[in-house]
C-alpha cells in the first residue's frame, strides 16, 4: 500500500531519487540526506505506514535484519566507534517524516549527539562517496 502524498513512499516507487543501498519484498534500505555522521542510514518499510504504532509486525519483523545487513556494511566500510538504531514516532520523539524507519546512526566517541539532532544539508558528493563504500561492503 503506498500514500500518494509520501515522500518515503514516492522514493520507493522510484518517483523520487534516493542513494538506495537495498531492498527486498517488505524492506528499503538507503542513505539519509542530511547525515548527522557519514553513513547515516535509514531502513524503510516498502509498505506505506505511519510509525510503529500502526506498522504491520511482519514488516517491522523484516526491517531488523535489513538493519543488520547495512550496519554490518557500514561498520566494514567507515570503522564507526558505535552505532545506534534509532527509531522516532510522533513529533516529540522528533519523527518529521510520516513513513516508518528506523535510523542506522553512526557514533563516534565524544561526538555529542543529541537525540533531536536536527537537520543540516548534506554535501551530495560526500554522500555518494560514502555511498559507494558502504555498497560495495554490502554481500
Ligand atoms: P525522522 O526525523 O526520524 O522522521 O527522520 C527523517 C529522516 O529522513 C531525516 O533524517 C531526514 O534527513 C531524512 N530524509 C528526509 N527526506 C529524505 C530524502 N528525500 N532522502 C533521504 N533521506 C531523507
Ligand atoms: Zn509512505
Amino acid at each position: 500500500m503506498t500514500n500518494t502524498d509520501c515522500i518515503f513512499c514516492k522514493i520507493i516507487a522510484g518517483e523520487i531519487p534516493s542513494f538506495k543501498l537495498y531492498e527486498d519484498d517488505r524492506t528499503y534500505a538507503m542513505m539519509d540526506i542530511n547525515p548527522f555522521h557519514d553513513g547515516h542510514c535509514l531502513v524503510l518499510t516498502k509498505a506505506h505506514c505511519v510509525n510503529i504504532l500502526d506498522a504491520d509486525a511482519a514488516d517491522l519483523a523484516a526491517v531488523l535484519p535489513t538493519a543488520q545487513k547495512i550496519s554490518r556494511a557500514v561498520e566494514a566500510a567507515l570503522e564507526p566507534e558505535g552505532i545506534n538504531l534509532i527509531q522516532a514516532n510522533g513529533p516529540a520523539a522528533g519523527q518529521t517524516v510520516y513513513h516508518y524507519h528506523t535510523h542506522i546512526f553512526p557514533r563516534r566517541l565524544n561526538d555529542g549527539a543529541l537525540l533531536n539532532w536536527g537537520h543540516a544539508p548534506g554535501d551530495m558528493g560526500r554522500i555518494e562517496d560514502v555511498y559507494k563504500k558502504i555498497m560495495a561492503a554490502l554481500d
